[in-house]
């Protein structure tokens, strides 16, 4: 059999095929519509590697989360350490390198953003792959309540510029250091007489970080969950981190960003503090966020930065917004449909019409056929294109210095000598 893709992953490919997953222009058309408003809120691009060492994802996404116990993809090369691995997020790979290169220096806050694959090798199923895509942002240097708001309501605006109607924005705290220390004694005071009918993963998390029990998949754990009646994070704030909170959501308010409070939010990894939300869309399911985001001020110290850097940061999944897309029926753009398709009727003046689409790509899309064509068959060639103007070239055409452009729309037949073709096409591409 032919050699396919690797499971969990997808090919981006031109056209319009059946599923929103896959479309590559509209991946684009996410990526650029997120990169504006993004560069309008003043945050800069960074790209870094997609490998990373083992121990920066280790210590910067938690060694009790399940993308550091079961899902990350191990690199290897002859002769090598094996110490890499996919990157799993863009957080810590975004932090260490402004650690490394001494970002500071650009000013603080340093509002950044990066968009590309990551990789987690979970159970396969609709919106969960192995390889995904996420567009990331992240706010360096500041603890302000603004930070938080600012993060949240351009996410915000991301998706309702993507003319999503159906988002939720679930937004929650998870208090500071010592909140959570208090309520993780608290859970534990709960779990642990129940702790032989817990799940496996849950029984380590019960020592590891028991919050993480109320995240978990597992029916048992969360029927265990329910019958206790536990107390939400939220009732644990201290009062630095419940002002912080209340800031937040009155900033969001002022700025007319609708959000609804979740106590049960706990998000998978270790480094959140106060802060922490996600983006529901009703159409893609409960379980599956379209994004979520969280304030992180203990991740540089962790990842061994001498001072706090206070961080707060979001990602969301490029396909998932493609599912969501889909489901409210947001049409898609479509890939690029040149504004003019020439064709000669001749081979002597193929090089004429290769030389008159160079000129007009200065102003819009053009292209050309390599072969001579005869003007019907050229004709098709350009609707196929999605061409807006066709034309084809022949004897008459070269003497007379002029094309007789046909809209392929409406059938419009329009005379355009060759020195105005351009000024024609920047006014009726
Ligand atoms: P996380 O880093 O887990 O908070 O994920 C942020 C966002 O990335 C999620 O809300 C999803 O939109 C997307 N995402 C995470 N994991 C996957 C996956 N396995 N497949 C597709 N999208 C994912």
């Amino acid at each position: 059999m032919a050699i396919q893709r690797p499971k969990g992953t997808k090919d981006h490919l031109p056209g319009t095929p059946g599923t929103p997953e896959i479309q590559a222009a509209a991946h684009a058309h996410i990526q650029h519509v997120a990169a504006q408003l993004l560069e309008r809120a003043g945050a800069q691009f960074i790209a870094t590697p997609i490998f990373e060492e083992a121990e920066l994802v280790q210590r910067g996404v938690g060694g009790s989360t399940d993308i550091v116990r079961k899902e990350m993809f191990t690199v290897y090369y002859a002769g090598d350490h094996g110490g890499y691995v996919l990157r799993p997020e863009g957080t810590a790979p975004v932090v260490r390198a402004y650690l490394e290169n001494g970002l500071k220096q650009l000013g603080s806050p340093l509002k950044l953003w990066t968009h590309g694959p990551m990789f987690r090798a979970e159970n396969v199923q609709k919106g969960r792959l192995r390889q995904f895509h996420q567009v990331d942002y992240e706010c360096l240097g500041s603890t302000d309540p603004l930070a938080d708001a600012e993060a949240i309501a351009l996410m915000w605006d991301i998706v309702t510029t993507l003319g999503l109607k159906g988002v939720s924005i679930q937004l929650g705290s998870i208090g500071d250091p010592e909140d959570r220390a208090a309520y993780n004694d608290y859970l534990r005071g709960l779990f642990t007489p129940r702790l032989a009918e817990l799940s496996e993963d849950s029984k380590d998390r019960l020592s590891r970080n028991p919050m993480r029990i109320l995240d978990s998949k597992s029916e048992t754990d969360q029927a265990i969950i329910a019958e206790l009646n536990v107390k939400p994070m939220l009732d644990f704030l201290g009062a630095e981190a419940r002002d912080h909170f209340g800031a937040v959501q009155g900033h969001l308010q002022a700025w007319g960003v609708p959000f609804e409070i979740d106590p049960s939010i706990v998000r998978g990894l270790d480094y959140y503090r106060r802060t922490a939300w996600e983006l529901h869309h009703a159409g893609i399911g409960a379980k599956s966020a379209l994004g979520g985001g969280g304030r992180y001020d203990g991740l540089a110290q962790e990842l061994g930065a001498k001072e706090e850097v206070p961080g707060i940061g979001w990602a969301f999944g490029i396909e998932r917004i493609l599912l969501a897309m889909a489901d409210e029926g947001v049409p898609f753009p479509q890939g690029p449909s040149p504004a003019l398709y020439l064709a000669a009727l001749d081979g002597d003046y193929i090089p004429l019409a290769a030389a008159l689409t160079r000129q007009a790509r200065a102003v819009a899309g053009a292209d050309f056929s390599y072969r001579k064509r005869g003007a019907g068959q050229a004709f098709k060639e350009a609707d196929k294109k999605g061409a807006t103007w066709a034309a084809v070239i022949g004897s008459n055409e070269a003497a007379q210095r002029q094309l007789t452009l046909k809209h392929l729309g409406s059938g419009e037949q329009v005379a355009v000598p060759f020195d105005e073709l351009n000024t024609f096409l920047k006014e009726n591409a």
